[in-house]
């Protein structure tokens, strides 16, 4: 397949925001591809050559970026830096660049998706001695041989910055739209869709084709003309409810138009949950194209669970107190709500492999716990865990200990046993063949504890089973004065949910921290979407001589457009631009008179800022403007704060 079709579908879907077009474009791209590539362009289509699970990555650097991009055009690293400087995206540049150079031939080139696919494969393979050239020369090869479109998306590939708004969603609803007849009902919505299909095998429920004509006042002879290039055929209801099996390998239909709104958004939900289950069992999109394409909703639904390959894992929402947690179930569990990481643990035979929530592979990170399962799981099993770092008295310690160990790649024995861990395992989803979605939560609780040989180190989340308040408080108090994030409140009859933030599951009750009103001290200049823009800034709190002191960056909650609530970039760059002080590389450093209300997720111990602390997960809730620089929180706040998420003050 031609890597131009690709880089017109890309170019095509930047220019489109809105998601239906998103959908639109890459239902379309996918429905035509054939089979052996169709892999290969899902993934590409977000911008990727791996599946998440995959320890390798693309992420070329800007600077060896430059150099192939001065090697291809003839620029000067110089001059490729000033144009970078403008446009913040060396796609951009390469593009300007290479339509630039006059009498450049591509002889018989024919840039494929294959290739394409191929080269950045290699890319991320590629390791050791040599591993840079070998690069350079690969990508250097693919936009050598690129028209200069094609160019702006190889290098913007490389980079991971592919910036096409083909989102997790767009790909599910895409795959659905491409190999499924799509639905579509309400009468607007009906007239527009035959309007607007060219070619198209449509199925209609009796009487609505008359009933258009009516409202629309067509005659019996407009007819051929209102229907254009489509065939129709019509069916009741009832019989169209029936088949169900939308699939257009199999029914021969593009478009399926009712009147029955209920109906109509059953039948279409019904295709997208089976796209999606498919998708949280296997979280590789090129997989389940291929599947969609060759076997329908039938090869969707029957997908399963596979060892060694990560499934998306049940999420938890949000509770707003104890005591509406705890009344939210008829039969309640109450777990600690440990703060560690999240881990997937497969054990076949004498193999293991172990995965974060985000799908990354950490079986070589953790030797420790491998040779836990080895030891104390015989089963062949999937389970599901939090890991926590202890100290040498079995003492939890703060979950940013612990993630040094989550991306480490060297020194990992020596890592392992300055930061020993402790596996608290809360669920079980596969055991011996048979996967365990449908076992109601006490069930597979009772499974786990049978798998699982339980050690110190290796063992049951803690858990308490009681609907009443004052016993699950004292259960929660328990959980943070061991330091513990707070409780999980679990359903014990709800089946497990893969992939969902689901009513009726889990909900987490943690004590919610209250926001801080910091001063802006500097920042950076952004990249690409945000380039002219102050694309993350710092934040400083007061210190009692009314200097600030940082704790922490921040580049979320600030809106790029304007909306409703919040603040957008622009306010703050006129706010922000006549107060900057110096610049250094792309750094500033600004006088402190601008007074943000900032939520996070907690407060660590830091030595990355001189307050000593930073914000985990901050975000801009909204600008202080009624606050002056010197009414800002202090780090006695911060201080306060930082002891209360314990639940205690040491
Ligand atoms: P949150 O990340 O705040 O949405 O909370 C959900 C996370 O809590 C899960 O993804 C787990 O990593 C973690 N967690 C800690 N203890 C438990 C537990 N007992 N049951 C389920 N999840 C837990």
């Amino acid at each position: 397949m031609d890597y131009a079709l690709l880089a017109e579908a890309y170019r095509q879907l930047e220019a489109a925001p809105a998601r239906l077009k998103k959908v639109d474009l890459v239902s379309r791209l996918l429905a035509e591809t054939n089979q052996a590539v169709l892999p290969s362009v899902a993934n590409l289509l977000q911008g990727s050559v791996f599946p998440p699970w995959s320890p390798h990555k693309l992420g070329l650097a800007g600077n060896l970026t430059a150099k192939i991009i001065n090697t291809v055009t003839g620029y000067s690293e110089g001059d490729i830096e000033k144009l970078y400087k403008k446009e913040g995206d060396y796609g951009l540049v390469i593009e300007v660049l290479l339509s630039k150079k006059k009498q450049r031939t591509l002889f018989g080139r024919r840039l494929t998706v294959e290739k394409v696919f191929e080269n950045l494969q290699k890319v991320g393979l590629v390791e050791g001695k040599g591993a840079q050239e070998r690069k350079f020369s690969l990508v250097a090869e693919l936009v050598g041989s690129a028209t200069p479109e094609e160019a702006r998306y190889i290098i913007r590939t490389v980079m991971e910055e592919l910036r096409t708004g083909v989102a997790e969603g767009v790909l599910r609803d895409a795959i659905a739209k491409a190999f499924f007849a799509d639905v579509v009902w309400t009468d607007d919505r009906v007239l527009e869709a035959v309007r607007s299909a060219s070619g198209q095998k449509i199925l209609m429920e009796n009487g609505l084709l008359e009933s258009l004509e009516k409202k629309e006042k067509i005659s019996a002879k407009g007819r051929e003309s209102f229907l254009g290039r489509n065939t129709v055929s019509q069916k009741s209801l009832e019989d169209i409810v029936q088949v169900g099996d939308l699939w257009k390998e199999k029914s021969k239909i593009d478009l399926i138009l009712l009147s029955d709104q209920e109906a109509g958004s059953r039948l279409k939900q019904d295709i997208l949950d089976a796209v999606e289950w498919a998708w949280f069992m296997r979280p590789d999109y090129g997989e389940v194209a291929a599947a969609a394409r060759s076997g329908g909703r039938a090869a969707l639904k029957e997908m399963k669970l596979a060892f060694g390959m990560p499934f998306h894992v049940q999420l938890a929402e949000k509770a707003p107190s104890l005591a509406e947690a705890v009344q939210s179930f008829e039969r309640v569990a109450l777990e600690w709500k440990f703060d560690g990481a999240r881990v997937q643990i497969h054990k076949s035979g004498e193999r293991v492999w172990l995965f974060t929530r985000r799908q990354e592979d950490i079986t070589a990170q953790f030797p420790d716990l491998v040779h836990m399962v080895h030891k104390n799981v015989s089963a062949n099993c999937i389970l599901e865990g939090e890991i926590v770092g202890v100290d040498r008295q079995g003492n939890p310690l703060p979950f940013q200990q612990l993630s040094q160990r989550v991306h480490r790649k060297y020194d990992i024995e020596k890592t392992a046993e300055e930061i020993p861990i402790q596996a608290n395992l809360f669920d079980i989803v596969f055991l011996d063949g048979k996967m365990l979605f449908g076992t109601p939560f006490e069930e597979r609780r009772k499974l786990l504890s049978s798998a699982i040989k339980e050690t110190g180190t290796f063992r049951l989340a803690k858990q308490l089973v009681t609907s009443d308040l004052k016993a699950a408080e004292k259960f929660y108090q328990q959980a943070l004065d061991a330091r513990q994030e707070g409780v999980m409140v679990k359903n014990m009859d709800a089946p497990y949910q893969p992939g969902r933030r689901v009513a009726g599951g889990w909900l987490k009750v943690k004590p919610i921290l209250e926001t801080l009103d910091l001063c802006i001290t500097g920042g950076t200049w952004g990249t690409g979407k945000r380039v002219g823009w102050l694309g993350s800034l710092l934040l400083g709190c007061r210190d009692p001589d009314g200097r600030f002191l940082e704790c922490g960056m921040i580049g979320t909650g600030i809106k790029e457009k304007e909306e409703s609530g919040g603040v957008t970039f622009d306010q703050l760059m006129v706010l922000l631009k006549p107060l900057i002080l110096s610049e250094k590389e792309n750094s500033v450093t600004i006088k402190p008179k601008v007074v943000v209300e900032v939520a996070y997720e907690e407060i660590q111990k830091s030595t990355n800022y001189p307050s000593g602390f930073a914000l985990r997960f901050p975000r801009v809730l909204r600008l202080r403007e009624d606050k002056s620089a010197s009414e800002a929180d202090t780090i006695g706040r911060l201080k306060v704060i930082y002891q209360q998420q314990f639940g205690k003050r040491k």
